[in-house]
């Protein structure tokens, strides 16, 4: 006999269970239409894999698990799926949800089925599996997939299977009278359980007030060889909850927020015990269940084995009863039931009770009154919470404090409220804190979920930008080096190898580059300098390079300016000579003819071809002479710095408008006459400054035309890409959502890549 420890708390009300347990089990009638929800259970609903119109069979799988926690549904008889669509459930929330009408064919023919004979020799896993497909969930109330209690992982030890018979609710009296007339079924489902399970021992726990369900217990057992022992607790609610059952029979608390399995203990519902039985050996899956009608609205209370399925009103009209009586429809008990408005509900596999009740039996609850901190239900509670602190959490949307006081420990029991003076209806509001609780959670993990998105996608944008700009600047390096080796080519194949000219329009685009890059390199530099981050050192050493850079550039920019000047003016000087040495030679020529023509001497024919072939050159070097005279005049503005020119003309205009206002200001004449001789000078340098820029510009604008670009447009286009820059920047700094923020990190990213592509270009040409 195994020992009987004790649980904190706990109450006594009115049994009443005997009204319901004086005729035997009978079986409900098939109504013509049997409305199946497709959430009976704890976890994901379950998908049809019927539509409308379909003949199905009973026991037809009709719809299956979604998820790991689901079960499957099969039809509880033969007949026509004439509808899928949302119907009232029987759940707290009084809502609709999706359920499959079948009408029946009064025919209930089976599909067609077998147990699994020798089950022992079966894989465990294959076992489980079979379950599932019967789609067997716990008849106790809770309906968590008993497949997925069963499928413990290896970290799971079970020593102990606790068989939970207590039934310790008021009126409800299934569980007593399954066991009573189908003692083996339970047995038999105990035996499948052992042996997925292996525990070491198994313990019946169940409670003083059921001495027949005892007996037929104790008669069963006698024909086992497993080690099982009935453990007889005292009448006392709330024995059957999980927890204080394991209390009970254990002396065992199971830690706050871990599973009995951890502590190496299973418990099953008896009622489950039998479905399983029925789903191995015959193959039956679960399709109906015992369900207890009662009160004193029905004049024949009794146990019922209805179809799931079954209208409400369908077990009422069974147990005969009495609609002028009927105040009150409870599903379930007294205690953890609902009231239901509708009975047109259906019967789903954890509807254990049906109490029609009387306006004298379940009169209406008296008016709340304040707590009084009387302290009663903390005495009550089977938990060991202390209620009313929860009540005022709950009360003030402290939710937070809620759950550290251990909110989801609470069973809602309901104990503490029926002992409650105040008529508090305490556990309305633990479920309504549960349910805020668990809906900020869900908020908080979609939010957590679309910001490591955000966060992954900002990482891959900007692991693209970079592996783009790699892949620029290997191309334009690609590109330096193949101009630079067709450069030296060139050079080498001209005439003065060792003074071999760089490419002077790649130096400029390669000095503006630099220049750029010095310049944002040393924004970068004064902002982190305005900020004192901790990036500063990396960005002065960024900063050094760039201006150093930038020096070599200018450098290489100016020593080839230089050396193309030099190699102009030497050219032009060749030129200037043999053109001199032509004229002299022609001169000679000339002189020779002249006085052989005088003396009258021969070879005068000679000669004069000879002059016409020194006059032909003469004009030939004179003209490359003038030529590259007018080619040097035409590069000069080329090589002079546009922006320069700009600056110089800005700062010409400015002194000139100084000077014209010192003159009205001036009273004395023979100042006035020396400002105006300024004033005369200053307008001189100012056109010559204004038309040397506009010759340079010109140039610059001839130039990017041949490459095919407008070069005003350009620069419209480039000072917009800037402005749309600046104006993303500032958006981002205001955006208020992630979403926001995101849209706009986008748009900046593309707008920052078109800004520098027209920037570079317009580069080549100021
Ligand atoms: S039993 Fe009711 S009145 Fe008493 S402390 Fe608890 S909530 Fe307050
Ligand atoms: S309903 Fe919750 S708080 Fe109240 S007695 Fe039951 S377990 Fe304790």
């Amino acid at each position: 006999m195994s020992k009987v420890f004790a649980f904190h708390g706990g109450i006594h009300p009115p049994e009443n269970k005997k009204q319901s347990t004086r005729a035997p089990i009978s079986k409900a009638p098939v109504p013509d239409k049997l409305v199946l929800p497709m959430q009976q259970h704890i976890g994901g609903p379950s998908l049809p894999l019927v539509k409308v119109g379909d003949t199905v069979l009973k026991g037809q799988m009709i719809a299956e698990p979604i998820s790991r926690i689901s079960a499957s549904i099969h039809a509880p008889t033969s007949g026509k799926v004439v509808d899928i669509a949302e119907y009232p459930i029987p759940h707290a929330s009084g809502l609709s949800a999706e359920c499959i009408v079948i009408e029946a064919d009064g025919e209930d023919r089976w599909i067609e089925h077998q147990g699994l004979g020798d089950y022992k020799q079966l894989k465990r896993t294959d076992l489980i599996e079979h379950i599932r497909a019967s789609g067997i969930a716990g008849m106790g109330g809770a309906g968590f997939p008993t497949d997925v209690k069963l499928h413990l992982s290896e970290d799971h030890i079970v020593n102990t299977l606790i068989i939970n018979a207590a039934e310790c609710e008021p009126y409800i009296t299934a569980d007593d009278m399954l066991m009573r007339e189908r003692a083996h079924e339970v047995l038999g489902g105990i035996e499948i359980i052992a042996h997925i399970l292996r525990p070491s021992h198994v313990l019946i726990g169940i409670e003083d007030n059921k001495p027949n369900a005892i007996h037929a217990l104790e008669a069963v057992l006698k024909h086992t060889d497993l080690n099982i022992d009935i453990v007889v607790v005292p009448t006392k609610y709330p024995s059957g909850g999980e927890r204080q059952l394991i209390k009970l029979l254990t002396d065992i608390e199971v830690p706050s927020g871990r599973i009995p399995a951890d502590i190496g203990i299973v418990c099953q519902n008896v009622g489950t015990t039998a479905a399983i039985y029925r789903a191995v050996h015959f193959g039956e899956p679960l399709i109906s269940r015992i369900v207890t009608v009662t009160g004193d609205a029905v004049r024949h209370p009794k146990n019922l084995e209805a179809l799931i399925g079954t209208p409400f009103s369908t077990l009422l009209e069974a147990c005969d009863v009495r609609p002028e009586a009927l105040s009150k429809l409870v599903m379930g008990g007294p205690m953890m039931g609902v009231t239901v408005e509708n009975d047109q509900i259906p019967l789903i596999k954890t509807t254990n009770c049906l109490i029609a009740a009387t306006e004298h039996e379940m009169p209406a609850a008296p008016p709340t009154q304040a707590c009084i901190r009387c302290g009663m239900c903390e005495q009550a509670c089977p938990a060991e919470l202390l209620p009313q602190q929860l009540y005022w959490f709950a009360k003030g949307r402290e939710f937070e404090k809620a759950k550290h006081h251990n909110l989801f420990d609470c069973i809602e029991c309901g104990a503490c409220a029926y002992v409650c003076p105040s008529s508090i209806p305490l556990v309305q509001y633990y479920r309504f804190a549960k349910s805020e609780i668990r809906t900020e959670e869900r908020d908080q993990q979609k939010a957590d979920h679309a910001r490591q998105r955000f966060e992954a996608r900002q990482a891959r944008l900007e692991q693209e930008a970079a592996e783009k700009e790699a892949r620029r600047k290997a191309r334009a390096a690609e590109a330096a080096k193949a101009q630079s080796q067709k450069t030296a080519v060139q050079s080498s194949e001209a005439a003065a190898p060792e003074t071999a000219a760089p490419d002077a329009k790649q130096l400029k685009t390669a000095a503006a580059v630099a220049r750029t890059k010095l310049k944002k390199a040393q924004k970068a530099y004064d902002e982190a300098a305005a900020l004192n981050a901790d990036n500063l050192a990396e960005l002065e050493a960024a900063l050094n390079e760039a201006r150093s850079k930038a020096d070599e550039a200018e450098k290489a920019l100016a020593s080839s300016a230089s050396s193309g000047s030099e190699g102009g003016d030497d050219q032009s000087k060749q030129l200037k000579i043999a053109a001199a040495v032509a004229r002299t030679k022609l001169k000679k020529a000339q002189d020779a003819l002249k006085n052989a023509e005088d003396k009258g001497l021969d070879g005068v024919d000679k000669l004069r071809a000879t002059v016409a072939t020194l006059e032909q050159k003469a004009n030939e070097a004179q003209q490359a002479y003038e030529k590259a005279e007018a080619s040097g005049t035409d590069k000069a503005p080329v090589e002079v710095d546009i922006k320069a020119l700009k600056q110089q003309v800005s700062i010409m205009r400015t002194k000139l408008k100084k000077a014209e206002s010192a003159i009205d200001n001036c009273e004395d004449e023979a100042d006035k006459t020396r400002l105006g001789q300024e004033v005369e000078e200053l307008k001189k340098r100012f056109e010559q400054a204004t038309a040397q820029f506009d010759k340079a510009e010109q140039v610059l604008v001839e130039r990017a035309a041949q490459a095919g670009i407008d070069l005003k447009q350009l620069r419209i286009d480039a000072a917009m890409a800037r402005a749309a820059v600046t104006k993303g920047e500032r958006s981002l700094s205001k955006a208020e959502s992630d979403e926001e923020r995101s849209q706009i990190e986008q748009d900046l990213v593309a707008a920052r890549s078109k800004a520098e592509a027209l920037n570079q270009t317009l580069s080549q040409y100021e």
